[in-house]
């Protein structure tokens, strides 16, 4: 069942860290991932986003307000450190010689680990002040962590994500999502990836985490873009496009400029994702993959 992420780093082309997916990248890997970024940024050119970069972690305060803990508690992660005064630290010292556990003389720092690219820039792009009549549209990307180790080498927990975020009228966000999906269907096309779109729900936590999924695939606000990457396995989501409505502008106070609240929406391109899919559909060694492919990522 883990045959593809065996071939994988059998070629080297990820390497193994100790813990499930958690990789270092080759060359040839990270020369994948950089081609599909620059081509994320030529295909966006055109776009007048703005490109801001967050380091890949936030204010734990942040992560709590943006409600993460509430839909997903099951993929955060967080920061904790040594606080501990010099007798904790000979404890700490004690436990590492005897082989002991010693997480438990660390204190949870204020900090939590990014979890999507997209989180940090609703809090400073509401610190501005109001939206603009044309909205806003940003740029960014970002080393993302979620909580769920695998064998899968598509599930990571560490991953980058490529995004462009819009803010503004709801129908900015509407045409922006109708853009984009058409955009990166016809890039998958151009990389000769057997892609597809469809609906789709993030994996909310528990009981009530059904019923919110179920109400975001019936009304459409997640769509995924789907390419067969594993014998055996479901299609993999490499492209992910979400309609969060007033979800950010209520929570971060972002409002137009006539007062009524903003609409927000993002476009997240999984560049390990899209690498290993092109891995799967053209081989292990991207010298030799078909021209009019490496044309599209060396132009
Ligand atoms: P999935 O349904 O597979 O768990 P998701 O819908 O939760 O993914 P998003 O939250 O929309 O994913 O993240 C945006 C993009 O980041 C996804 O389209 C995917 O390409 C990538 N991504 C998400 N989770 C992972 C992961 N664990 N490893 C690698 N890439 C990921
Ligand atoms: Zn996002």
């Amino acid at each position: 069942m883990t045959a593809f992420r065996d071939q994988i780093l059998a070629a080297g082309l990820l390497l193994p860290m100790g813990a499930d997916g958690l990789y270092g990248r080759s060359e040839q890997f990270e020369a994948i991932v950089m081609a599909i970024d620059d081509a994320f940024t030529r295909m966006s050119a055109g776009d007048g986003a703005e490109r801001l970069r967050f380091p890949p972690a936030m204010p734990r305060a942040a992560l709590e307000r943006s409600r993460y803990m509430r839909s997903f508690p099951q993929l955060a992660g967080t920061i904790h450190c040594f606080c501990g005064d010099d007798r904790a630290h000979r404890e700490l010292m004690h436990r590492i010689e005897e082989g002991q556990d010693w997480a438990d003389l660390e204190t949870p720092s204020e900090l939590a680990l990014a979890a999507a690219a997209c989180y940090p820039v609703y809090p400073a792009m509401a610190a501005r002040g109001p939206v603009p009549a044309e909205g806003w549209r940003i740029d960014v990307q970002a080393w993302c962590f979620r909580h769920e180790p695998s064998l899968h080498a598509t599930r990571m927990q560490y991953f980058r994500m490529r995004e462009q975020v819009r803010i503004g009228a709801p129908e900015h966000v509407e045409a922006f999502r109708d853009h984009w999906l058409s955009r990166a269907a016809d890039f998958a096309n151009s990389l000769g990836l057997d892609a597809r779109l469809d609906d789709a729900n993030d994996p909310f936590f528990g009981r009530t985490g059904k019923f919110l999924a179920d109400s975001q695939r019936s009304q459409r606000l997640k769509l995924e873009l789907l390419i067969p990457i594993e014998d055996g396995v479901p299609d993999v989501a490499c492209a992910s496009f979400n309609n969060h409505q007033d979800h950010f502008s209520g929570i971060w106070g972002l409002t137009l400029e006539d007062g009524q609240i903003a609409a927000t929406g993002c476009l997240g391109f999984g560049l390990e994702r899209l690498t290993l899919a092109l891995l799967a559909r053209h081989g292990l060694d991207c010298y030799r993959w078909p021209s009019a492919v490496r044309a599209v990522l060396w132009p």
